[in-house]
C-alpha cells in the first residue's frame, strides 16, 4: 500500500577468527585438522560455505589416498 513504511535491517557477520591452514588444508600446527567453513573463517555465506566444504572433502580425500595435493 501506499501508506505502508517497511523498516529492516540485515546484520550478516563472519568469523572474526581463522584458523590458518596450508596448502593441503590441514591446521599449519594441527595435522589431520582439517579447517573449513564459516566458523573456522573461510566462509561468509551459504555458497562460500558449500563450495569450501567441496575443496576441503577433497583435500581430505587426497589425504587418505596419501596423494600429493
Ligand atoms: C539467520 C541467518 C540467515 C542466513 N542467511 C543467509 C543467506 O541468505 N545467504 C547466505 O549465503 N548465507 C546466509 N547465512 C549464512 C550461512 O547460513 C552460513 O554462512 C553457512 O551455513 C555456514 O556453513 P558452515 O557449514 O560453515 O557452518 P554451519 O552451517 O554453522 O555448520 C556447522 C555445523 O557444525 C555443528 N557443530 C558445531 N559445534 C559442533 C561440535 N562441537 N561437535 C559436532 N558438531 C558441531 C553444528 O551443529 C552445525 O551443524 C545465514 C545465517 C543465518 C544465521
Amino acid at each position: 500500500m501506499d501508506d505502508a513504511v517497511l523498516t529492516g535491517r540485515r546484520n550478516p557477520a563472519s568469523s572474526p577468527i581463522r584458523i590458518k591452514r596450508g596448502p593441503d588444508y590441514q591446521s599449519i600446527n594441527v595435522k589431520g585438522l582439517f579447517p573449513a567453513g564459516e566458523g573456522a573463517g573461510y566462509a561468509g555465506g551459504i555458497l562460500s560455505a558449500g563450495v569450501d566444504g567441496i575443496e576441503v572433502a577433497e583435500a581430505v580425500a587426497r589425504d587418505l589416498a596419501h596423494l600429493v595435493s
